[in-house]
């Protein structure tokens, strides 16, 4: 027995995402028994191994930590007064982005730094034990290779998001700063980053400019991601899909093709190329729209992840249960296809399989909810259940 062997107990309802009762893998009256930061074994609770700690779950829920595979941290600023706009009933178009590039450029790498770290603590204290976190409010070689080199300081998981909107200086001259993003740009970003992104849509970068970009990120050892579909139909999903990409994100305006493309990923067959479509509910709530058609996709067999879209203009929410909340009662998804969304859905998008799950060799991540079930996350919305995180086995 390990010295840091630590007993998970009396749990009421575990949710494992693997073996066990449905599609959530659920085990009654369960223990976790976690070693070296890893889970080590998961069973009934009367046959626990003895270990040197002890939780009492006291018979609470207990579910994997969220993974939350798409947020934008690294800013500076706030744009409160475009939301109150919007809600008194001015339409989003993207365009606020431009604000908090001046903000962001201005900002101390400790200013940036601090920001990141008080979403990344709000989000842990919510559950996410997982947090993908791009930059794209730099679009300087310097303020895009520091937001990522802060990034990093927090999450493995971090994107390169130079191609989030053609910056004021360019408007003129697009094909210039595609130039740029793909050449100084992406090679002082690359060592910090793991995923190239790109916000292909009408106002921000056209297919053939997204190709060009996400392919040079490619080349250079990137994994592909894309911001697709959000504010009208587009190719996005289509060139995310013949890419290769993670996960197509979004997603609220699709066509036939873009779903059946998506669905046409999803068989397990082993290529790699599995493309999981990403729904980011907080944006549509945030910008007043029409939320994406989440049992169209799921009903097509493709795979849904749930993301927050945590950022200043569109969805500045850094909350999971929030996004679980609302993908059951705006998106008609089930509670267990949302709690599954929002954790081994997450680690799909992110092409992980030791995280979003609680099965023996996975990260020890879990969540004890102050409720008997997963159910009370989307059925008593914007109430404080999170009782206690784990992230790699330790208390947080
Ligand atoms: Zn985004």
């Amino acid at each position: 027995m390990s010295a840091s062997s630590l007993l998970v107990d009396n749990i009421g309802e575990l949710v494992t995402n693997g073996p066990g009762e449905g599609p959530l893998g659920i085990r009654r009256d369960a223990a976790v028994l976690v070693e070296e930061g890893r889970v080590a074994w998961v069973g009934p609770a009367a046959y626990a191994p003895a270990a040197d700690r002890r939780i009492d779950a006291g018979g609470a829920a207990v579910l994997p930590g969220f993974v939350d595979s798409h947020a934008h941290l690294v800013f500076a600023g706030d744009r409160a007064a475009e939301f109150a706009a919007r809600m008194a009933g001015e339409p989003y178009t993207g365009g606020g982005i431009r604000t908090t590039v001046g903000a962001t450029r201005a900002a101390s790498d400790d200013e940036l730094r601090a920001t990141v770290r008080r979403l990344r603590g709000e989000a842990l204290r919510q559950g996410t034990t997982t947090m993908e976190i791009k930059s794209g409010y730099g679009l300087t070689v310097a303020d895009e290779a520091r937001s990522l080199r802060i990034a990093a300081e927090t999450s493995s998981e971090t994107t390169f998001l130079g191609a989030h909107v053609v910056p004021a200086e360019y408007a003129d001259r697009p094909d210039d700063y595609v130039g740029l993003v793909c050449g100084p740009m992406l090679a002082a970003a690359a060592p910090y980053a793991r995923w190239v992104d790109v916000f292909c849509e009408r106002g921000a970068f056209d297919v053939d400019h997204a190709r060009a970009i996400l392919a040079c990120g490619q080349a250079a050892g990137l994994g592909v991601r894309v911001h697709a579909n959000q504010l009208g139909p587009g190719p996005g999903v289509q060139l995310g899909v013949e890419l290769g990409a993670a996960s197509v994100d979004h997603c609220t305006h699709l066509s036939d093709a873009d779903v059946d493309a998506l669905a046409g990923t999803a068989s397990t067959d082993g290529s790699g190329t599995h493309t999981v479509a990403t729904l980011l509910p907080g944006a549509e709530f945030s910008t007043r729209s029409p939320y994406p058609d989440a049992r169209r996709l799921l009903d097509a067999g493709v795979t849904v992840a749930l993301a927050t879209d945590c950022n200043p203009g569109s969805s500045y929410t850094s909350s999971m249960p929030f996004c679980l909340a609302l993908a059951v009662r705006e998106m008609r998804m089930t509670p267990a296809e949302a709690l599954w969304a929002a954790t081994a859905g997450g680690a799909r998008a992110l092409r992980r399989d030791d995280i979003g799950v609680l099965t023996p060799g996975a990260r020890a991540d879990l969540v004890v909810l102050d409720a008997p079930s997963y159910l009370h996350l989307a059925y008593r919305p914007g109430v404080p259940l999170i009782r206690q995180v784990l992230h790699n086995g330790v208390s947080q």
